[in-house]
């Protein structure tokens, strides 16, 4: 184990040979980029340590493909997750630096967009953490989500260049590098003995270039890998130039391959359909499976013993290329038979499915397949064409389930249909939390669950809790550890442990000291960062997750601007004060989202501004949503607002970061909230609104958004005051589109809103108890030890993988 003078030394070492400054010299940075090679250094001897042992094990692997992983800092992570993190303060407090500060100076590395992202990032942590050999792969964006500031009150999206200052967690692999082709003609041809295959030629080339980066796992030595891919230009492409005389247009070129792993799509549960972003897919599916492939064969020669040492686990739809990929290479490589190349595909795939919402369904024209991946379209029309033939079988004369279950769509332009792709090519098709599996049973995917029975299947997520509370509320983890022992941190369910001590007057307030000292935390953030001064003392009101219409930020802020006119109309009423904390990014494209962001700083900026209101209501957006900043925020909310039109959010894992960290929920019975309902119990969460049937059932009858305006005085003043331009008086219409999008869209905003008002004001009851609201706090996070994702992995391991933990030896620094 390293010791206080260890770490001393160390990083001192490391400032003057690896970053060659003095002390006196060294910038904040460097002095961080000393402390992290020093960590480095231990996580790589696990790391080999770990690599060696699942290479003489010969252990079956499960590969993450993952367009985004949302991983967040790592500095203190490592520390956390070494079992040194005492021991790295105190070496930095005797050298006159803050572990604080610091830690502030590493780049976020943001490659992912929300929950799906973040999602993968869990996984891992918890892959490492229960010692199973997990390897994610993905591409190493230059550009990761934007940063958002905000103008005028207006989202203003900019350049997230997180490398600029190189990055000390990950290795470059130069040697590690495969060509990735795309465009030109399938040829078919016949070998010797008569048999008929196919060469895809004329292509244009790509190189994929690894760069790694370990994932410790939590007091175990197991480390894993996370391998990113960087596009590199093909040296084919310089010499055609070059033999040309042509240098400049050589060096173009070479910028025009690059560029494909050069920013993350920026949209969230919405499909945008561009060229670069199918490259993108496919880029870095076909070097994963060079790359699984090549490990495997390392080992082995037969290729139909590639089911039993490879699974493969789809992050949505993004990586379904992989499937016809595989089966590329089984049968024009291999030449294996069809049959025998399906079979084996099929066992090593399975799909994760995220959403429902049509919008963010994946389908990609078939004049583009034909022009990018003329191969691929030929296998996928051959998986097709065997897929519909069995279900003419199954279902004879149903001509409609044809139409429905085809992986080629003929509406409009014909176009190829990834998620049927995914759960044909798969074995395994998983929804992530009970609802939403329920939902895709009898709609989206209701033929395929009769033609498949069993294959669809739910997992629902989960959130790694040393993330989520043992490093982003170190307090609250101290007081858990302190009253129930460690165990929690890799067996979350100990957590019900605490059940008894809500009970208890001594721990409920040491308890409330904790959240009320987070909360002063966030305030003095807010004032420094924000300059905006809020009372610590209200009631943190907190709506954190990317800006959309189905999220329903606008029910939130309806809420508030009813407030606000409560607060008006009798001056003198005694309120719970409230301060309303909004963070969250839109999708730069995405108009009524950046419209309902200005909408939200100007009802903050007259809210806030008004001597009336005074402290019982103030509104805050944070800019900038990031793993960070919900660290900040989640250990200071007391109210999570998890107000999704229900049948909209797949799962919600911020809805689990947030009661963790002792918030009480108030929710719609929408994703994951119905089961945190089961487990904290109904008396311990505020849940309100349509279920889904009642959406459903409403829709059908007829929903009309104006009926509820007539009928609710409250509501008509909101939408009248947005209509009429009270909040931006320089240009009253501003706000019209969302009156619009009220009224016309189908998220059942109206619908709602006079639950979620009553529920609000059982929200202020019960706040008026500090006692009451402290004990079922401590009871929401006593319950959720379901919602680790040691949990959901576990789930995935012994139900999808079949894959087994891997023994390791101790520390070996
Ligand atoms: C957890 C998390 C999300 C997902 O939040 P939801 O409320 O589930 O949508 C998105 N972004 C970040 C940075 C997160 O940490």
């Amino acid at each position: 184990m390293l010791d206080v003078n260890t770490i001393k030394k160390n990083i001192l070492n490391n400032l003057r040979i690896i970053i060659a400054k003095t002390p006196e010299t060294a910038t904040d940075m460097d002095w961080f980029n000393a402390i992290a090679y020093t960590l480095r250094r231990c996580l790589t001897e696990h790391w080999m340590a770990s690599t060696h042992k699942y290479y003489q094990q010969d252990t079956k692997r499960v590969y993450y493909l993952s367009l985004e992983f949302l991983m967040g800092r790592s500095l203190i992570k490592s520390m956390l997750n070494l079992g040194i993190y005492e021991e790295c303060e105190q070496a930095l407090e005797q050298l006159g630096l803050s572990l604080d500060e610091l830690a502030e100076i590493e780049p976020e590395p943001a490659l992912g967009n929300g929950g799906l992202g973040r999602l993968a990032a869990c996984f891992l942590d918890s892959m490492a953490s229960l010692n199973l050999p997990g390897y994610g792969y993905g591409i190493r964006y230059e550009y990761g989500i934007f940063q958002q500031q905000f103008e005028n009150g207006y989202q203003v999206e900019h350049p997230d260049n997180w490398l600029r200052y190189s990055n000390p967690w990950e290795f470059s692999r130069p040697e590690v590098l495969y060509p990735v082709h795309f465009g030109g003609q399938v040829v078919e041809y016949q070998d010797e003995q008569g048999r008929k295959g196919y060469d895809w030629k004329d292509t244009e080339e790509v190189m994929a270039m690894a760069y790694d980066t370990p994932i410790p796992g939590y007091a175990t030595p197991s480390t894993n890998n996370l391998r990113l891919w960087t596009a590199k230009a093909s040296r084919d492409f310089d010499l055609q130039y070059f033999s040309q005389g042509n240098y400049i247009k050589a060096v173009e070129d070479k910028n025009h391959s690059e560029n494909l792993s050069k920013v993350l799509y920026p949209e969230d549960t919405h499909q945008m359909g561009r060229e670069l972003r199918l490259r993108q897919e496919y880029f870095f599916v076909s070097a994963s499976l060079q790359d699984i492939i090549r490990r495997y064969l390392a080992k082995h020669d037969d290729i139909r013993g590639l089911p039993d040492k490879v699974a493969i686990q789809l992050n949505d739809t993004h990586p379904a290329l992989a499937i016809p990929e595989l089966l590329r290479f089984l049968l024009d490589h291999f030449h294996l038979s069809w049959e025998e190349a399906w079979e084996l595909t099929v066992r090593i795939f399975a799909y994760t499915n995220h959403t429902l919402l049509p919008e963010a369904l994946e389908t990609w024209p078939v004049w583009l397949f034909e022009k990018l991946l003329p191969r691929h379209l030929l296998i996928i029309y051959k998986i097709n064409h065997r897929f519909l033939k069995d279900v003419s079988y199954h279902f004879p004369g149903d001509m409609d389930a044809l139409r429905r279950m085809s992986l080629i769509g003929e509406e409009g332009e014909k176009h190829v249909r990834m998620s049927h792709l995914a759960v044909v090519g798969s074995h395994k098709v998983n929804g992530v939390a009970q609802l939403h599996t329920q939902l895709m049973k009898t709609t989206l995917f209701a033929d395929f669950d009769r033609f498949f029975p069993g294959r669809i299947i739910n997992k629902t997520n989960g959130i790694t809790p040393r993330s989520w509370l043992h490093q982003a509320n170190r307090p609250l983890a101290q007081l858990i550890t302190q009253s129930i022992g460690q165990a929690w941190v890799t067996e979350l369910s100990h957590l019900k442990k605490l059940i008894p001590l809500a009970d208890e007057q001594k721990f409920r307030s040491e308890f409330r000291e904790i959240k009320q000292n987070n909360k002063f935390k966030l305030a003095a953030f807010i004032k420094k960062e924000l300059g905006l001064e809020i009372n610590a003392h209200s009631m943190f009101d907190v709506q954190i997750k990317r800006i959309h219409e189905y999220k329903r930020q606008l029910l939130n802020l309806l809420h508030v601007i009813t407030r606000y006119n409560q607060i008006r109309a009798n001056p003198n009423i005694e309120l719970i004060p409230r301060t309303v904390i909004f963070a969250g990014k839109a999708a730069p494209g995405y108009t009524i989202a950046k419209l309902i962001i200005k909408l939200i700083n100007s009802v903050a900026d007259i809210i806030n501004h008004d001597p009336v209101i005074g402290s019982r209501l103030k509104v805050v957006f944070i800019p900038n949503y990031n793993v960070s900043n919900a660290m900040r925020i989640i250990p200071a909310a007391d109210l999570s607002e998890q107000i999704s039109t229900a049948g909209m959010e797949a799962s919600g894992t911020g809805n689990m970061k947030l009661a963790l960290n002792g918030a009480l929920t108030i929710g719609t019975l929408d994703g994951a909230n119905v089961e945190i309902r089961e487990e904290v119990g109904n008396e311990n969460i505020f849940i309100f609104g349509l279920s889904n049937h009642g959406v459903t059932d409403l829709k059908r009858r007829g929903y009309n958004a104006w009926d509820y305006y007539r009928e609710n005085p409250e509501l008509k003043q909101v939408l009248d005051m947005l209509s009429s331009g009270y909040f931006s008086p320089e240009a009253p219409s501003l706000f019209q589109p969302i009156i619009d999008a009220l009224t016309h869209g189908n998220f059942m905003v109206l619908a709602d809103y006079a639950d979620y008002i009553l529920c609000q004001k059982r929200v202020d009851e019960l706040y008026q108890q500090p006692e009451e609201w402290t004990r079922q706090a401590i009871l929401n996070v006593a319950n959720m030890g379901q919602f680790s994702s040691d949990r959901t992995i576990k789930e995935y391991a012994t139900e999808i993988w079949d894959v087994k933990p891997v023994e390791h030896q101790g520390f070996v620094c």
